[in-house]
């Protein structure tokens, strides 16, 4: 039974791992990554099922993964991605890609005039100094996100048209966000689930020698798997957010509908346990948790409300 098991792991490493290498040469990448995309790959394989194997293999085909040598081309590239990007009006960037050692990702989305139609720009820079397990959890951090947008990636009328990251919804015209903390957060207990999957995976008898290799380093960091992000304002989210992430009825609906892009059906679940816009503020009151404790507690009673009413119409 056990070598069954096995086999059928090795079996699913080596099928991605050739899509993964598919993809590098199709884009004339470096197989530098080819291990870690691997493992990243098959994590969220077994986190989503393969019913949804065509979004991460698009969105792998569809993000450049631009790799940096040293920590000073990392931060210059980085530089030159804000200054070039529109959206970047987000003044918390650097706090959220502390929590992300090693990568950072960037989108960018332009409109061609005559179609109308948006072409994407998705880059992950990573810093090669960075080790292989840190490295790992990071790309899954951030092909999370991407995995997470790659259909309805614009949503909204002409008028407000916002380039959408997970359950987060970033407005081309008037330059304003919503939602990016909550989604940082739900990605983060994502990340923790996935996590799991690649301890899991590390217990097998793996035949790709780097895959393996990256696996046993993993193993052996139990700090990879604690439940700390490292940074305070979404550690404080993760705790306010999780009971309600953590409620079998609203995750399962989360997890298919942020996929999907169908952020008003998760809205309206909200709201219909509570109140109308019940969703929306639970959005901002998160954005504004670290201005003022008031807005941690207002938080925390949506989510509580959410939790009692749901249990009453059971
Ligand atoms: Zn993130």
């Amino acid at each position: 039974m056990e070598e069954l098991e096995n086999n059928s792991i090795n079996g699913l490493i080596y099928y991605c791992k050739s899509m993964i290498e598919q993809i590098e040469r199709l884009k004339k990448d470096s197989n530098y990554l080819t291990a870690i995309k691997t493992i990243a790959f098959v994590s969220m394989l077994l986190y989503y099922g393969e019913q949804h194997l065509d979004d991460i293999y698009l969105a792998f085909l569809k993000t450049n993964f631009v790799l940096c040598d040293t920590e000073i081309s990392f931060l210059e590239k980085i530089n030159e991605a804000i200054a070039s990007c529109h959206s970047l009006k987000r003044k918390n960037l650097g706090e959220f890609f502390r929590h992300c050692p090693g990568t950072f990702y960037n989108v960018i989305a332009q409109k061609n005039l005559q179609t109308k139609k948006y072409k994407f720009q998705r880059t992950v820079y990573v810093l090669k100094t960075t080790p292989d397990e840190i490295l790992l959890k990071s790309i899954i951090h951030q092909m999370n996100h991407v995995v997470n947008s790659i259909k309805k990636p614009i949503l909204g009328n002409s008028y407000t048209e916002s380039s959408r990251m997970g359950i987060s919804l970033d407005s081309l015209n008037f330059r304003e966000s919503e939602g990016l903390t909550v989604e940082e957060t739900i990605n983060e207990l994502q990340l923790r689930e996935m996590m799991t999957e690649v301890l899991k995976l590390s217990s097998y008898d793996i035949r790709e020698q780097k895959i393996n290799e990256v696996l046993r380093k993993c193993s052996s960091h139990e700090s990879l798997f604690n439940n700390q992000t490292g940074n305070k304002k979404l550690d404080a989210i993760a705790k306010i957010v999780q009971p309600l992430y953590l409620d079998p009825n609203f995750k399962s609906l989360l997890i298919e509908k942020r996929l999907s892009g169908d952020l008003n059906a998760i809205q309206k679940e909200f709201d219909s346990k509570i109140y109308d816009d019940a969703y929306i503020y639970l959005l901002s009151f998160c954005e504004l948790c670290n201005t003022s404790s008031v807005y941690e507690e207002d938080a925390k009673a949506l989510v509580k409300s959410y939790l009692i009413n749901s249990k009453k119409t059971i």
